[in-house]
């Protein structure tokens, strides 16, 4: 048996930038858990738990609040807490908004890992999926399905040329987290003026989101794969999915969802109790193949 222990950081992180949507600085500071303390913002004080029953925002990002606190656009880093095997932390914000910083979870990932991984005494939880779930919105759908493995697939279909009719699929190999953890946010120009009316995107530039006018990308460095909208798309789905509390175990496909459908999705595992909390050592197909980084 493979017995995966429980992981927080080693020392003290600290992250300074702005929030996509609220334009704000921002200065985030993660702190070591210990074992079963689970991931937890905190904003003035108040401790926000990373659990779906906290999500309360969808538009545009994923946003968590509790007894009127919020944290906004906390998918990129919940991403990147999954990916490096994170089930412990404490990250407190001092602004309503986690920092964009290049629009991807390439940054969040680096000073995680340069900040070093501690192995706890315990060992590690997951949520594994014990029956079929489906949640649909209009032509959009998330189905998951028990599976041995992990194995999380966006399939994007726009009538635009880049981002066009393409899937991809995260099954814990290293090479997928290197290249979804690099895939930043993107928007269209004809987005933008709806965006900023509705007070979103203040802090959005080609700094930190890929801008698409038509079928041309606006970023003078263009895209960092043919395909990196759909990654993106993956790489939030994956974060959404983390508020479930455990990384999950299951076969996970979504045909455009978006962060309130990756909510509802995550929500309905929970209210339907459609998964089994187990032990590392009680899953014994892992074989450490949860942990990459
Ligand atoms: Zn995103």
């Amino acid at each position: 048996m493979f017995c995966i222990k429980q992981r927080t950081i080693k020392k003290e992180i600290e992250i300074k930038g702005i929030g996509l949507h609220t334009g704000q600085s921002v200065s985030l500071k993660m702190y070591p858990a210990n074992a079963y303390d689970g991931i937890n913002f905190v904003k003035n004080g108040t401790v926000i738990p990373a659990f779906v029953e906290y999500a309360t925002g969808f538009e545009f990002s994923t946003t968590l609040s509790k007894n009127g606190k919020m944290v906004k656009t906390v998918e990129h880093l919940m991403a990147a807490l999954y990916f490096t095997g994170i089930d412990n932390i404490f990250i407190e914000v001092d602004a309503d908004e986690i920092p964009i910083l290049d629009g991807s979870a390439i940054q969040f990932v680096e000073k995680i890992k340069e900040a070093g991984i501690k192995l706890l005494e315990d060992e590690k939880l997951y949520a594994v999926l014990s029956r079929e779930i489906v949640v649909k919105e209009k032509d959009k759908f998330i189905i998951g399905k028990p599976s041995p493995s992990t194995v999380i697939t966006y399939h994007a279909k726009y009538n635009n040329k880049i981002i066009g009719d393409r899937k991809y699929t995260y099954s814990n190999l290293k090479e997928d987290f290197e290249n979804i953890a690099l895939a930043r946010t993107y928007c269209f120009l004809e987005e933008v003026e709806y965006l900023r009316r509705n007070g979103l995107a203040k802090g959005g530039s080609l700094e930190n989101a890929v801008v698409f006018e038509g079928d041309n990308v606006l970023n003078p460095e263009g895209l960092r794969f043919e395909d990196e909208p759909v990654k993106h798309k993956l790489l939030d789905l994956i974060g959404d999915l983390y508020l479930l509390g455990f990384p999950i175990v299951g076969d996970i496909y979504s045909f455009k969802g978006g962060h309130r459908l990756n909510a509802s999705f995550v929500r309905k595992l929970v209210d339907e109790k459609a998964f089994e909390v187990k032990y590392s050592t009680e899953i014994d197909v892992l074989k450490g193949n949860q942990l990459v980084a």
